[in-house]
């Protein structure tokens, strides 16, 4: 295993998918949503117009379970020849509502790190989305004690990455950013410079596919366990 020992002063982590579980409440609400409108069109193409309208919607709204409700509701008008029942509004309540409100899963291993980490490193968590809800889930997660602050970026690219470093007065190759995502955590961080660490998850979010950059400064980790064992 890699040591990255001595070489950096913060440990940028991001958190749905790395701290907590996420992407996979979406996918049962895109189920569930599928269900709702199965009188009217096939899963495969309920799914591609909610693609299609989180895609339209995010540049406008943000990420976050309002923009969803948004894209769903478009995406429903859409396959219903432009109306909506009212069972099918309420039914996407429903769904958004659910997703909103689900249980809170910890990431296996998370606490383990953060406190085998803390006293050694600055912890910050990078994050991107609705910053209101962002802000409850780091509430309810209980690992706030290990953080020195949360960061809600707009969104995770090499702009906002630079500005992250120069908010926590460090040099853009002195961040290590520690994140399931190729294209939020670990593309824009190697393109100034910077070292990342890719954490494992099984479920994608085909809006954060993209192939992994080549260079040693990308560190890809079976657990997130290994990020104490090479710091420290
Ligand atoms: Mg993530």
């Amino acid at each position: 295993m890699v040591s990255l020992k001595g070489r950096f002063t913060h440990v940028f982590f991001d958190a749905d998918d790395t701290l907590w579980e996420n992407e996979q409440f979406f996918r049962d609400a895109e189920k569930e949503f599928a269900d709702l409108l199965s009188d009217y069109t096939t899963a495969l193409d309920v799914q591609k117009m909610l693609w299609q309208k989180q895609e339209e919607n995010i540049p406008l709204f943000g990420y976050g379970s309002k923009t969803y409700m948004l894209g769903m509701t478009e995406a429903a008008l859409d396959l219903c020849g432009g109306r909506l029942d009212d069972h099918i509004y309420y039914g996407i309540k429903d769904i958004i509502t659910r997703l909103s409100y689900h249980e809170f899963v910890l990431i296996d291993g998370v606490e383990q790190t953060l406190k085998a980490l803390q006293g050694h490193y600055k912890l910050v968590v990078a994050t991107k989305g609705d910053l209101t809800e962002q802000m409850a889930k780091f509430r309810k997660s209980g690992l706030e004690r290990y953080f020195h602050h949360i960061e809600v970026l707009e969104n995770k690219d090499e702009k906002n990455y630079r500005e992250l470093a120069a908010k926590n007065d460090i040099l853009p190759e002195d961040i290590l950013m520690v994140g399931n995502s190729v294209k939020s955590d670990i593309a824009p961080v190697i393109a100034i410079g910077g070292t990342a660490i890719k954490t494992p998850h099984e479920v994608e979010w085909v809006h954060e596919m993209m192939e992994m950059p080549q260079s040693d400064r990308v560190i890809i980790v079976e657990k997130i366990e290994d990020v104490a064992k090479m710091l420290i």
